[in-house]
């Protein structure tokens, strides 16, 4: 006879809680094929989604075969990390014919969604001076023509390799448009003693630093530290911030140098 498995409990339905929970971690859109998770009829939300086992909680023998020795998260089959929103259409294709590589696949996509939360969830935490809202807003209208900073000046490369082009060039792109500009706000509200400078960029540098303790993809850490930047700020948009972000880099507070 086979040994108990463990890992295997009995089923357990999510909570309305628990359920919101697993809605948010996905942002409302299946994770598998970007479908919307909530539809409307007659005015009425409807559920277009199911908490998916990424685990099976009653593996056939079959999937105990394919699914050997597999990773599995969480203590449980119940545990909140072996379950994910998935729409109706992508669940039912999932529990069909499981394969080693789809349950893979799901797996990966749950443990990023684990690490961008923890990531999402420590950076909240992270302050930042309230006044680097107005440096925001100057950039939110500026209007006309900017001082671009010249090319040979770009530290970038030195930041951002080439297996993440789409990243560095739209950081240069920010950093060659911007960064002057930026620097004069910056510089004006420091004189003006409305800012200190040192305290914005300390307060960067630390919220790079956890943002790194969590993942070392560079197009993550970009995309959290701007989130962030976000929800710390009055009237921002996600460009603004990418421009502020962008401007760090240059300025040595957000990534390290390339070992040559
Ligand atoms: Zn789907």
């Amino acid at each position: 006879m086979a040994e108990k498995d463990e890992y295997l409990k009995e089923r357990k339905i999510p909570t309305p809680n628990e359920d919101s929970k697993y809605l948010l971690e996905v942002g409302g859109l299946c994770p598998l094929c970007g479908k919307k998770l909530l539809g409307e009829k007659n005015s009425e939300t409807v559920k277009l989604y199911q908490i998916a086992h990424i685990y099976p909680n009653s593996p056939l023998d079959i999937e105990k075969e394919i699914l050997k020795d597999v990773e599995r998260l969480g203590n449980d089959s119940e545990s909140f990390e072996n379950k994910i929103a998935l729409c109706k259409e992508c669940h039912g294709i999932y529990d069909y014919h499981k394969t080693r590589e789809e349950y893979l696949r799901i797996l990966n996509i749950k443990k990023d969604l684990l690490k961008s939360y923890e990531t999402k969830t420590m950076l909240s935490n992270q302050v930042i001076e309230d006044d680097i809202s107005d440096v925001i807003n100057a950039l939110v209208n500026i209007k006309g023509d900017v001082i671009e900073l010249e090319i040979n000046a770009l530290k970038i490369s030195k930041k951002i390799d080439n297996t993440n082009l789409l990243l560095k060039h739209k950081v240069e792109m920010y950093v060659s448009q911007y960064f002057l500009f930026i620097q004069a706000q910056f510089k004006a509200l420091n004189s003006q003693g409305k800012m200190n400078f040192d305290v914005v960029a300390s307060q960067i540098k630390t919220a790079f630093l956890q943002a790194e303790k969590k993942t070392n993809d560079k197009k993550d850490i970009f995309n959290h530290l701007t989130k962030w930047l976000q929800s710390k700020t009055h009237n921002s948009t996600i460009e603004a911030c990418e421009a502020i972000v962008s401007f760090f880099v240059q300025d040595c507070e957000v990534f390290r140098e390339i070992a040559e």
